[in-house]
């Protein structure tokens, strides 16, 4: 730029949402590659899956832990999704905002819609399947849940995908590749290799 001044763009978060099994997990790994992109480590009270670690997928606490984040005002928002309690902090993203940073928030629709509504700048997009026979056929193949919690994930993503146009825009993840590329081209983060 050579003003002397750091090239500083504003901030914003980059809201990710879609059904379980839509392919939103792999899509935000991608995009936390871009070193411009900041992962937003929520707070839960859901117990660590095999492989999670404490501080980098979520913080873990217990419910105790949790009321106190939430009397003390430091949730941007937070939900109950599936019987476990999920937030998002508020000063991480204020932080993130201030340095203008891309504040990547992986996160369920009744979130997005709460980001949505307080204002906060960023881009909101949604993550679907081709329709929802490919994302049973997904979540089947993924071999993770049982018969019961993947009829309970279709139920979601059903109510899920009829609030999808709460979101900027919806990218429809036929291919992956395309379907990072697009994210990647919403979120502003395509162009650096032109630069
Ligand atoms: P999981 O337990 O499978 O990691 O996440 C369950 C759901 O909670 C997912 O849809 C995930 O995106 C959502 N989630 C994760 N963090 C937050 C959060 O901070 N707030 C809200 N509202 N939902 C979250």
């Amino acid at each position: 730029m050579g003003t002397g001044e750091p090239n500083k763009k504003p901030g914003f978060i980059l809201v990710i949402s879609g059904p379980s099994g839509c392919g939103k997990s792999t899509i935000c790994r991608n995009l936390l590659e871009d070193e411009r992109v900041d992962f937003s480590v929520s707070v839960t009270t859901r117990k660590p899956r095999e492989g999670e670690l404490d501080g980098r997928e979520y913080l873990f606490v217990d419910e105790d832990r949790f009321r106190e984040y939430v009397d003390s005002g430091a949730f941007l928002e937070w939900k109950e999704v599936h019987g476990n309690c999920y937030g998002t902090l508020k000063e991480p993203v204020e932080n993130a905002l201030a340095e203008g940073r891309i504040y990547l928030v992986e996160i369920d629709v009744q979130g997005g819609e709460a980001l949505k509504l307080i204002r906060v700048p960023g881009v909101f997009i949604f993550v679907a399947p081709p329709d929802l026979d490919t994302l049973r056929r997904r979540l089947v193949d993924r071999g993770t849940d049982t018969p019961e919690v993947i009829e309970q994930r279709m139920r979601k993503a059903t109510w899920e995908m009829d609030h999808a146009d709460l979101y900027d825009h919806i990218v429809v993840n036929q291919d992956l590749n395309i379907a990072i590329a697009e994210v990647r081209r919403l979120a502003g983060l395509a162009e650096k290799a032109d630069v």
